[in-house]
């Protein structure tokens, strides 16, 4: 860019690169949780309350932001995230779409409760139609605690979503110097700040504000994907309930989420989604009634084979293949925006 003085009736021009000068864009959409929670002193790093302050004082705390990017704020929600339900995953997802249409919006950064914050970015990365950066951050420990993690990670998101390489990549989530793909990241550990982990590794890491990538997401995601936020009407998803194995477990959950609605069943099984066979029974009948049951492990790592433990093919099931509980229920959600066929459902597990 070229930029010129007057001095003394001088005319000084100078040739500077066009960054020196106009930095990227990005704006902080904050929803709320830790990253934003108050304690009531600074030894309180587990004892506080979350979704308490506000963005721009979340921008203003870190100056150096400043260095990075052009950024602003957007106060979405302000919750804790246990309590999203469909309407804010949409509303989010409806903000942050618009946003990223607007040109001058480089890439957006989502604050957000860790608890769902592995929902929201998997939701997110099937529904935004665009290559622009989109980044989900978090904090372990409240901003008013000794050593807040919130800073740094929120200063690496946005370092993260102003990089040119974050383009393209699909929705990630900056937690602890890692970056991670929004659709195999999980919250591991619920106490400590290395929070988050994937089985399948971490895709980079941003150091000092520079991003190093190691990996790519093979799956399919963003523009890549049939999921639309722009084609979905209404606050609600299809309705989706997790049930959650173990020994000695009872088929009542099962039938009270078919009687009051539920249009798929996440079965978070033991092992490789195995099915109890008490639970078998049930689990048939309410498939042959045309609710979905997908087959998904309650164990963290691993993947869910298809006709091995049961034969998938002869009862319609489906099988969750990596995807945690939690993401198997975004994914059922939208696929059943589009189909109620086993098979079809199947095929969209395999891809995403
Ligand atoms: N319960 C909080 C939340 O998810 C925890 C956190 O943010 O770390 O909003």
């Amino acid at each position: 860019m070229r930029k010129t003085w007057s001095v003394l009736g001088l005319s000084l021009s100078l040739l500077l690169p066009l960054n020196s000068w106009a930095k990227n864009h990005v704006v902080v959409v904050a929803t709320g949780g830790t990253i934003a929670g108050a304690g009531a002193s600074a030894s309180n790093s587990a004892t506080y309350t979350a979704a308490k302050v506000p963005v721009q004082q979340l921008i203003n705390a870190i100056p150096q932001l400043k260095e990075l990017a052009d950024v602003s704020g957007v106060q979405a929600l302000q919750i804790a995230s246990e309590s999203i339900t469909d309407k804010e995953l949409l509303s989010v997802a409806r903000q942050v779409n618009s946003l990223l249409k607007k040109p001058d919006v480089h890439g957006v950064v989502i604050t957000h409760g860790t608890d769902t914050l592995e929902e929201t970015a998997f939701f997110l990365n099937l529904v935004i139609a665009s290559d622009k950066p989109i980044v989900l951050v978090g904090a372990m420990r409240p901003a008013t605690a000794l050593s807040a993690d919130g800073p740094l990670n929120l200063y690496s998101a946005v370092a993260l979503a102003a990089s040119d390489s974050a383009r393209g990549k699909g929705v990630l989530v900056m937690m602890n110097d890692n970056i991670y793909a929004a659709r195999d990241v999980s919250k591991s550990i619920n106490i400590h700040t290395d929070a988050f982990q994937s089985q399948w590794g971490a895709l980079g890491s941003v150091v000092e504000g520079k991003t190093y990538w190691f990996r790519q997401v093979s799956k399919r995601f963003n523009q890549q994907s049939e999921f639309n936020i722009e084609n979905i009407q209404g606050d609600q998803l299809p309705n989706v309930q997790i049930v959650y194995a173990a020994t000695n477990m009872s088929p009542d959950a099962y039938l009270a989420y078919a009687k009051n609605g539920a249009q798929a069943i996440i079965h978070a099984g033991t092992g490789n989604g195995s099915v109890a066979a008490q639970i078998v029974p049930t689990l048939k009948q309410l498939q042959q009634q045309g609710i979905q049951i997908v087959r998904a492990s309650r164990v963290a790592a691993g993947f869910v084979l298809r006709n091995a433990e049961q034969p998938d093919d002869q009862y319609g099931w489906v099988v969750a293949h990596d995807l945690n509980p939690q993401k198997a229920r975004i994914l059922t959600a939208l696929a059943l925006t589009k189909s109620k066929d086993a098979k079809q459902l199947q095929t969209m597990f395999w891809e995403y």
